[in-house]
């Protein structure tokens, strides 16, 4: 048995038969298995779906990505169409109600941070500050561009067996993007895009969550997989978050945070991916209490942790 850090407690449990094991992951998998390996047992193992999961924050991602979506791929960026959309599903799940918001502010406070609502004509007014200013902020960043693909499809082999079998990545890129624009010196260059839209606070992203290979790996993942699948290299393909940020202010919506991924970059997220790989080939589900504070198992039935603070 693994000895487990000062941090860490082993749970060991059987190993699922053969038959039951996935043969692929998708980054989210593999980052709540950074995060917590006990927690990814939990979440994709044991499928432990929590009561009270729906969250506004979600929703509001999946809208505006699904938007974004329908217009890269030809059709109009329909603003009315989010908005109309965005009213049906608060209406629908209440997300204004003072029970929604009394969940959220005990969540919070058990998690010691405060919850500030934004109802939603807030998010009306974020979603429609962002995409208005979309159009126009692509051409000022790609140049002369055009969609090659929105929510391209990735099932790639990795360099692992699980159980003996083929494992493979899976994924969904939101949008790549072809792009011409000129450089400093005027030189017109001809450039892949892998782009991810992120809806994000006002403020955008701490340097630290920019910094966390929980953030930039899976870019990285993306780009090495889509790279070897289309032959194209390396040096072609340029990885950016496009953060979708909530605020009302006229052009302080779009930011665009490159990660630069070449081979030692890949390096480290093959690295996570063969301990993923071992790990569940091993069947010992740790348990990381640094990552307890938000997250949902802690103290119910399913994880007993308490946070320390
Ligand atoms: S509460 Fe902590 S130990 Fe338990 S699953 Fe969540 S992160 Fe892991």
């Amino acid at each position: 048995m693994k000895k487990a850090n000062s941090n860490q407690s082993a749970e060991i449990e059987g190993t699922a038969s053969k038959s039951e094991v996935k043969r692929h992951v998708s980054f989210s998998e593999l980052r709540t298995w950074i995060e917590c390996p006990y927690k990814h047992k939990l979440t994709y193992d044991d499928k432990i779906k929590l009561d009270d999961s729906e969250s506004h924050y979600l929703d509001y991602g999946t809208i505006l990505h699904n938007t974004i979506e329908a217009w890269l791929n030809g059709g109009e960026l329909d603003i009315d169409g989010c908005e109309e959309k965005l009213r049906e599903t608060w209406k629908e799940k209440g997300f204004d109600s003072s029970e929604y918001i009394q969940r959220l502010t005990e969540d919070a406070e058990a998690s010691h941070w405060k919850y500030k609502h934004s109802d939603l004509e807030g998010h009306v007014a974020f979603a429609r500050n962002a995409l208005g200013d979309l159009p126009e902020w692509m051409d000022e960043q790609f140049g002369d561009w055009k969609c090659v693909s929105a929510e391209e499809f990735l099932y790639e082999p990795t360099e692992h067996t699980l159980n003996d079998d083929q494992f493979n990545f899976k994924g969904f890129v939101d949008a790549i993007i072809l792009s011409r624009k000129a450089d400093s010196r005027g030189k017109v260059k001809e450039r892949y895009w892998i782009l991810d839209w992120k809806t994000a606070k006002a403020g955008g992203w701490s340097i630290q969550k920019q910094q966390d290979l929980k953030t930039w790996g899976q870019l990285a993942f993306y780009k090495k997989y889509w790279s070897l699948r289309e032959n194209k290299q390396l040096k072609d393909i340029g990885c950016a978050f496009v953060l979708l940020r909530k605020t009302p202010k006229a052009g302080r919506a779009l930011r665009r945070l490159d990660v630069s991924v070449g081979p030692k970059t890949i390096e480290k997220v093959d690295k996570k991916l063969s301990s993923f790989v071992s790990a569940r080939n091993s069947g010992i589900h740790l348990k990381n209490r640094t990552s307890c504070r938000f997250c949902d198992y802690r103290g119910t039935e399913h994880c007993d942790q308490v946070l320390f603070v």
